[in-house]
Order: structure tokens, then C-alpha cells, then sequence
């Protein structure tokens, strides 16, 4: 029997014994100490999990800042430590580190294989990515993930679209991965160079995109522009820096509705909670999903909140799989961070920068699909005092060594933005419009 084919109850009887396991390993962690200090494991699991504190990134930050570098949560010893992976800065407190043993790392390329699987990639056949390599978690996700069921992964992360598509006519690759914005951009230089996607690129049998929203439609559009089926997936750096979900061989759309993102449960335990009670929510219905790592040796979590909000869509799909699933196309965040150009940005911190500048008075800051295809950040700012080049040179060498954006800045009259003086809004100077983009 596949670990992806468990029934309900096998999946509930492995989880609830790797739980318990897992707890005892991590008693004497003096990370998890104080929030494991009477906590049973001889009753129901998830009556076990609630009597658990839930571990939020601020407290992984305030460890690694008394611990350095991995904080006190890590479970091995130092020199067991292969790989570690950060994720997204918060606002004056840094990035997150999370450690890996080899196992881990290996484990991290078998759970990210399952999307592939489920994709279709079959033994021997090529496969390529979207992702720049960096001490994130996603380029190695599915660099393993490929590797790891014997296929070929070509990395096209580092170019710019028109060398991808070229780099991809050149061996005839059966699956792609990207980011919706990356497909999307991908498809606009093809069809801007005259490159005939359908043609060049018929060896493609697949399209697996995760990490932005889409819309329906969207999808339609990629499946019938590339000759391809559609097919999402989840992952992040606290699921085990690994792939942890993924529609199965239905697609991300089928029929005209979302499709299933099924959860890897024999790995993680997964919970979705509604923020405002606290309770498990009803099929059907959004929340925020916690995440536990039951397999990870090197930093375990146990009821991590990613902030993610995902809707429940029961345990049943036509694949016949009985693992809890979470709509395809539709993540969105509980907090405000933002992806632009591959950077993970706090708008807080883009705030706070511009506004260190006396020059400025207000300003609006929108993520929009530009004419190449690619995020761009567009700022409109309005001048108190002082010359718009000199203004615009600083703003543009300050978001390059802060953020690694460079924003394209037009000068406005104030009355020409929003007014933010109603307290009872919060201000929002940074809008996403690239769904609306991807719409188009
Ligand atoms: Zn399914």
C-alpha cells in the first residue's frame, strides 16, 4: 500500500503514533518544555495537539536571536545540521532559519516527488523549473523532488524568460514548474519573440505552479495556450522546507471548479482552524492552516501557524485518496506579506523606508503584471519638499539594497492619492493587482 492510499483511519492511527513520538522526543527540547509540561498523550490526538501552545514565527525568531543560529528548538546535535533554509524576514526581527539532517533532506525530495507523481512525470523523463537557487526552501523542493523518482530537472531560474524558453525547446522537457506570474510571463514573451509554444514545446505534458493565487479562468486560459494540464501545489519552509500538497492527476481546475489540493498526512498533521474561535472549520469552509512536522529530526514544529488561509474541502475526490484537501488556486494570506519579483516583502517595511525620507509626503505602491510580463512594483509618490530625481535616485538605491526591488516611481499630486485619514481603515499604500493581471 502507497503512504498517499491510506484509508481515513490508517491515516488517523500513523499520525496519532508519530504525534505521540514525536512529543516525547521533543519533552527535554528546551523550546517545547514549558508547552509540552502535562501534556498527554494516551487520549484522542487532537485533544492531545489543542492542550499545545501553537508556535508562531515571532517566537522561532526570539529563540534564534537568544540561540543563534538555529535557536534552542533545534533537536541535533549542531554538527548533524546538512542544510538550512530561511524564509521571509518580518519586520525587525530577521529571517528564519530551519535546519536539516540528511535524512531530512532527503525526506524533503521524497514528499516533493509526490507532486511530480501525481503530475504525471514518469522514470527517465525531463523536467524543468522556474526557481533561483538561494537558501529558500523551493528550489531544492524540487530539485529533490525530481531527482528523486530518477528524472532530469533543468534549472531555468536564473534567466531572463526568452533564454527559458529557448533553454526548454532544447531537450524537450514532459513538466514545468513556476509560479503563476512565471508562466504567465513566460507565455507573453513567447508570444511577443513569435516562439510557438504548441510547437516548440510539444513534449510538454504538464504545467505545476504553486505559492500565488489564480483565477479559474487563468487556468483554463495556461491549459488551452499550452497544450497542458494544470496542476498546483503547496509547500513551505516550516512543512519540512518540502512540497506537503498537491492536486492529484485532476488538475488544479476541473470541470470548470477548483480541484483538491490534497495534504501529505502521513508526513505532517494538519489542522485548520477558524482565527476567530480557534475551532476546526466545516468542509466548505476557510481558515488558517497549522502545520506539525511529524518526520523532521533537525527542527521539528508542532502547530506551526503559517498564517495561510485555505478553504476545507473534505476528505473525498475522485482519485479515490481519503486525505484531508484544501482548495486548489485559492491561498491567500492572513497577514500582509508580498511576493514581488521573487522577494518576500513586509509592506510594513516598504513603509517604513519611504517615509524615513522627509522628501516624501504620501505615496501608493501597486504590484502590477508589467508590458514584459514580470512583476513590477509602481510607485506614485507625492513630494513635501525637495527635487523628484535626487528623490527618485535615493528611493531606487534604497529599495535595491533592502529589498532587491527595483520600483519603477512616478511624482503625483497628493490629492491624487487615496487620503487615509478614516482610523477606522486600516491604510493600505500597497495593493496586489497581478490577479487581475493573470484575469486579463
Ligand atoms: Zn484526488
Amino acid at each position: 500500500m502507497q503512504v498517499d492510499r491510506l484509508t481515513g483511519q490508517q491515516i488517523k492511527r500513523l499520525q496519532a503514533n508519530k504525534l505521540a513520538m514525536l512529543i516525547e522526543r521533543l519533552r527535554d527540547n528546551p523550546f517545547y518544555t514549558e508547552r509540552l509540561k502535562g501534556v498527554s498523550t494516551d487520549g484522542d490526538m487532537h485533544q492531545t495537539l489543542r492542550a499545545i501552545e501553537p508556535v508562531d514565527k515571532e517566537q522561532i525568531l526570539r529563540d534564534q536571536m537568544d540561540n543563534p543560529p538555529y535557536g534552542n528548538r533545534l533537536n541535533v546535535p549542531k554538527e548533524r545540521v546538512a542544510m538550512a533554509h530561511t524564509t521571509a524576514g518580518t519586520s525587525g526581527l530577521g529571517q528564519e532559519v530551519h535546519a536539516l539532517t540528511w535524512r531530512d533532506v532527503e525526506a524533503a525530495g521524497y514528499l516533493s516527488s509526490f507532486a511530480f507523481r501525481w503530475a504525471g512525470l514518469r522514470y527517465s523523463e525531463p523536467a524543468a523549473f522556474n526557481v533561483g537557487f538561494s537558501n529558500s526552501s523551493g528550489g531544492n523542493a524540487m530539485l529533490r523532488g525530481i531527482q528523486a523518482i530518477g528524472q532530469t530537472p533543468f534549472l531555468i531560474g536564473q534567466s531572463g524568460f526568452a533564454d527559458r524558453l529557448k533553454i526548454l525547446a532544447g531537450y524537450d522537457p514532459v513538466g514545468l514548474y513556476g509560479t503563476p506570474s512565471a508562466i504567465n510571463g513566460l507565455l507573453r514573451t513567447a508570444e511577443e519573440i513569435g516562439f510557438d509554444i504548441k510547437k516548440e514545446l510539444a513534449s510538454l505534458r504538464f504545467i505545476l505552479v504553486s505559492a500565488e493565487p489564480f483565477p479559474i479562468e487563468w487556468a483554463e486560459r495556461m491549459e488551452e495556450a499550452w497544450g497542458v494540464r494544470l496542476l498546483e501545489d503547496y509547500g513551505a519552509t516550516q512543512s519540512a522546507s518540502s512540497i506537503c500538497a498537491s492536486v492529484c492527476e485532476h488538475g488544479a481546475v476541473v470541470n470548470g471548479k477548483r480541484g483538491n489540493m490534497h495534504l501529505f498526512e502521513w508526513s505532517f498533521l494538519f489542522e485548520i482552524l477558524d482565527p476567530e474561535t480557534g475551532n476546526p472549520v466545516k468542509e466548505g469552509e476557510p481558515g488558517e492552516l497549522y502545520i506539525t512536522n511529524l518526520d523532521k529530526e533537525a527542527s521539528p514544529l508542532l502547530r506551526f501557524r503559517t498564517r495561510d488561509r485555505v478553504k476545507y474541502t473534505g476528505r473525498k475526490c475522485a482519485c479515490g485518496r481519503e486525505l484531508m484537501s484544501i482548495e486548489s488556486g485559492s491561498i491567500t494570506r492572513y497577514d500582509d506579506l508580498m511576493k514581488i519579483k521573487g522577494q518576500n516583502v513586509w509592506p510594513a517595511d516598504m513603509e517604513k523606508a519611504l517615509f524615513s525620507l522627509p522628501e516624501i509626503r504620501e505615496f501608493l505602491g501597486e504590484v502590477a503584471i508589467g508590458p514584459k510580463g514580470r512583476d513590477e512594483l509602481y510607485l506614485q509618490v507625492a513630494l513635501a519638499e525637495g527635487e523628484a530625481e535626487s528623490v527618485e535616485n535615493k528611493v531606487r538605491s534604497m529599495f535595491k539594497s533592502q529589498f532587491n526591488i527595483s520600483p519603477q516611481l512616478r511624482f503625483v499630486h497628493v490629492t491624487e492619492l487615496p487620503q487615509w485619514q478614516t482610523p477606522e481603515r486600516k491604510s493600505r499604500r500597497f495593493i496586489d493587482k497581478r490577479q487581475e493581471g493573470l484575469a486579463r
